[in-house]
């Protein structure tokens, strides 16, 4: 919705209900007020009927005072006679005084002369009953204490409501003492109270308050009059309204409910000037909006629109620069002049986003060719890496090929070189044995020597085999039950020899809880043995080598073998199972005659066997290997 249609829609609405409830609220006040007035006026013309009403019974007792002050009819009362009757109660005198009714009572309270009268038909009628028998019963209305006193109003028989009036009977000087009382009554028909409409110029209706049959208005009249108001206002419909009161009989019972009508003039004042205010407003309402929406459109519609206009002309165009025309000195002159400096700054950074996107343009640019340029050097490095790559797989392709050769060339070496020194073993035991003749004690030591060289060749040849096996992965346990007693026996008994040259003493022990037979690869044991009881006289000058297999636990068991040898300093210990490795110092170049293979094989040969090997050495304290194996394949694991 447009701002201009939502102002109109406002004001609109604004003045609309404004309308409605200036409307509503002058309606209430000023019908209000006219409605007042009209009550007031219709009260005041229910006074005027209750005035004409007691004028017609003051002029009543009027003319009855000229009969009841009047010597004859003193006269009368006392002797009664006929002549007054007939001379002065004619027909004539009931029609001319509009006469129904005339009594006259003794002092003693006995009527003596009484008569009826209808004015329609002009002739004497039955003198009613009940207004006899309310004479006689009710002794107020005939009672008189001063001869002034007059006793008149409305009292209600069966027949109808009678206007009456009971004065005493004096002298014509008007005074006493009272001779009787006479009594006249006139009924209230509908010619009298169209004489008493007549004088008021009213509409007057009146109903007995005990008719059973009142319409409705009289009804709600009754209820309301019959508490404390006097008068009662109400209107019948939209043209006329009514005017209530009271009349009370002689005796101030409530006897007739009297209503004028009027016509509604005040109220339909009230409704015409109402009217008039209305269509006064309307058009003040629509010069004030004319005004309004104009004012409005001049002075804020038309120069935002304006405004918004140029907005959208930035924003479709993109054009920063579109002039902002907006004269003036208002908050709208303001909000031009923010959005000129607004779109002034955002043409600014326009600008320098401009600037910064060429640059990195440019930027980009550089690092693209920078980067090919990278990327081509990449290629050029994987190519070489590639063929690097390849040259190292032809190398080490070679040097699994020359470890092949090299594993074969030594298995073939050493069995070339252990079918002979097997031989020269063989032949030189058996010289020492004296089987090919008498040798001499030297001629057997030297026998003893050449047989302990040729053990430490073999032994140093096994290695090397047994090392290039290991290194291209070629060796595999072989497990075989045997005798761990046996195996010890004949591994020491071979190392007897060199022990005892050096004049060391080789103990061997075993324990009893040791199994007789046990389960591994007796051919490797040996090597393991053989290499550690090398190293051991090896390393050792004097004392004793002891080689001992006990049981460690349940599933394995201990070779160890132990020296007091020059021992092995905490430093190196880490580093002398590795191949080819051999502790740098005087003593062990001097005793060593190995090449650092013993210790290597030995370790790897405990873990083929899924064992453990440890060392416990000190420098001149001797040295203690000890190899921990399964009692058999898998057990412990
Ligand atoms: P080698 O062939 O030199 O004996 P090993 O691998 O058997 O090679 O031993 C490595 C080195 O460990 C030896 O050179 C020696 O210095 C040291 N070593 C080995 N056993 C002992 C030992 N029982 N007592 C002292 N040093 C030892």
């Amino acid at each position: 919705m447009t701002l201009r249609r939502k102002t109109l829609l406002v004001t609109g609405i604004t003045l609309i209900s404004l309308i409605v409830l200036l409307y509503i609220s002058s309606y209430i006040i000023l019908m209000g007020s006219y409605s007042d007035l009209e009550a007031q006026n219709a009260k005041r013309n229910v006074e005027r009927a209750l005035n004409a009403f007691q004028v017609q019974i003051d002029n009543f007792n009027t003319v009855a005072l000229g009969y009841a002050n009047w010597d004859d009819s003193y006269q009368f009362v006392t002797d009664v006679n006929q002549l007054y009757i007939d001379s002065n109660f004619i027909d004539l005198t009931f029609s001319d005084n509009q006469l129904n009714l005339v009594v006259f009572l003794n002092n003693d309270l006995q009527i003596i002369y009484e008569k009826a009268f209808d004015l329609q038909t002009n002739q004497e009628i039955p003198f009613p009953e009940s207004f006899r028998q309310q004479l006689l019963s009710n002794p107020s209305l005939v009672t008189h204490t001063d001869v002034r006193s007059i006793i008149s109003g409305i009292i209600l028989l069966p027949e109808g409501y009678l206007m009456v009036s009971s004065q005493p009977v004096v002298h014509s000087d008007g005074t006493g003492p009272i001779n009787g009382v006479m009594i006249w009554g006139r009924f209230l028909d509908d010619t009298q109270i169209q004489d008493l409409a007549d004088a008021t110029a009213l509409t007057i209706n009146v109903y007995r308050f005990d008719d059973d049959f009142l319409p409705e208005d009289f009804q709600a009249a009754k209820t309301v009059l019959n508490g404390d108001e006097t008068m009662f206002v109400q209107p019948l419909d939209g043209n006329t309204v009514a005017g209530y009161t009271l009349i009370n009989d002689i005796y101030s019972n409530p006897a007739l409910l009297l209503r004028i009508e009027l016509p509604r003039e005040i109220y339909a004042q009230g409704q015409t000037t109402i009217f008039y205010f209305l269509i006064a407003l309307l058009v003040i309402s629509a010069v004030f909006m004319l005004v309004t929406v104009i004012s409005l459109e001049k002075i804020v519609l038309a120069r935002v629109g304006k405004l918004s206009a140029t907005v959208t002309h930035v924003r479709t165009s993109g054009d920063l620069h579109t002039p902002i025309l907006m004269t003036g000195n208002d908050e709208l002159a303001n909000l031009a002049d923010g959005m000129r400096s607004m779109l002034g700054a955002l043409a600014q950074s326009q600008t320098t986003l401009q600037q910064a996107h060429d640059d990195l343009e440019k930027r980009v640019e550089q690092r693209t060719i920078e980067l090919s340029q990278a990327n081509s050097l990449l290629r050029e490095e994987v190519a070489e890496r590639k063929q690097a790559q390849e040259k190292l797989s032809q190398a080490r392709d070679q040097a699994l090929e020359a470890l092949r050769f090299r594993t074969q060339v030594l298995a073939n070496v050493s069995h070339d070189a252990r079918t002979p020194l097997s031989t020269i073993m063989l032949r030189t035991e058996l010289l020492q044995l004296q089987r090919y003749g008498t040798i001499t004690d030297g001629q057997h030591k030297i026998l003893e020597l050449i047989l302990l060289n040729a053990r430490q060749l073999l032994n140093f040849v096994n290695n090397l085999l047994t090392e290039a096996q290991l290194s291209s992965d070629k060796i595999q346990a072989v497990y075989t039950e045997f005798s761990p007693a046996a195996l010890l026996e004949e591994v020491s008994g071979s190392m007897i020899p060199l022990a005892e040259k050096k004049g060391l003493v080789l103990k061997t022990e075993i324990s009893a809880d040791m199994p007789e037979v046990i389960n591994s690869d007796s051919h490797r044991i040996q090597q393991i043995l053989a290499n550690l009881l090398d190293n051991a006289i090896k390393f050792t000058t004097q004392g004793t080598i002891t080689v001992s297999i006990y049981q460690k636990n349940k599933t394995h068991w201990a070779l160890e073998v132990a020296d007091t040898g020059i021992g092995i300093p905490t430093g190196v210990q880490q580093h002398i199972f590795e191949a080819f490795w051999q502790v740098d110092g005087s003593v062990t170049r001097e005793a060593n005659r190995g090449v650092g293979l013993g210790l290597s094989i030995v370790k790897q040969l405990t873990s083929l066997l899924e064992g453990e090997l440890s060392l416990k050495s000190e420098p001149g304290q001797g040295s203690t290997f000890t190899v921990v194996l399964p009692f058999s394949r898998g057990a412990g694991r």
